[in-house]
């Protein structure tokens, strides 16, 4: 395996895949920096500050923040940490903020290591959203089947607006249309690596463990 400080990861798929879970773990197992700009944003939201007004009119109805101001924030993250051992999750997700991103390393001399695609049905990505919980102090995710939080701090769980119906068919719909050419980008790119990620978060994390020992 490369050693920790030269990766350079972004975890890429549909919402509810559960890049973010998976982030969070292997950036933990790894040593890595876990980058993710929905959580950034949601703790904009939260202290009220300019770009959190901004965020979250887009957010809470399931649409994209503009690309620049999601940039500034991958930006600043990725410099943070010196450009090494990252994973980015939940960005990029438009054909725009990819061809930013490799621009930008390349122009720092840090190219982009590998893009972790998670596999996962539309069927699945309902299920598994619509019954998503949070908890609302430390972002954790639980899942009121598969997950369900501990009854301590059932207080601090709640539904994150975007995971609501309506928001959860909107956000399909801009993945299908403005994040999946963003798969074959990379593919072009020969960065892609597919993750099957059907399974409990385990299952999917041995995976994504024995993915990342290969590199
Ligand atoms: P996530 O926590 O990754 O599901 O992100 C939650 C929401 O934050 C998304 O539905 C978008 O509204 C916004 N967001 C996060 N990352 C990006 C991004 N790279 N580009 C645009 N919007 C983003």
């Amino acid at each position: 395996m490369l050693p920790a400080s030269v990766l350079r990861l972004a975890f890429f798929g549909p919402p509810g895949a559960g890049k973010g879970t998976q982030a969070r773990l292997a950036s933990a197992r790894f040593g890595l920096r876990h980058i993710s700009t929905g959580r950034i944003l949601r703790v904009a939201i939260k202290e009220q500050t300019a770009i959190g007004r901004v965020a979250q009119t887009y957010i809470d109805k399931g649409s994209l923040v503009p690309d620049e101001v999601v940039r500034d924030l991958a930006e600043d993250a990725m410099r943070k940490c010196d450009f090494g051992g990252f994973i980015l999750d939940g960005y990029p997700r438009t054909e725009r903020q990819a061809k930013w991103l490799m621009d930008f390393l390349g122009r720092n001399d840090r190219p982009m290591t590998a893009v972790v695609h998670f596999v996962l049905s539309d069927d699945e990505v309902i299920a598994r959203l619509s019954r998503r919980r949070i908890n609302k102090e430390t972002g954790e995710n639980f899942h009121l089947d598969y997950k369900p939080p501990p009854l301590q701090i059932r207080h601090l769980i709640i539904q994150r607006r975007d995971d609501r119906p309506e928001a959860i068919r909107r956000r399909l719909g801009v993945y299908e249309a403005e994040t999946q050419p963003v798969a074959q980008y990379f593919q072009v790119a020969g960065l892609i690596h597919e993750i099957d990620a059907l399974g409990s978060f385990e299952t999917v994390h041995e995976r994504v463990c024995s993915l990342l020992g290969s590199l």
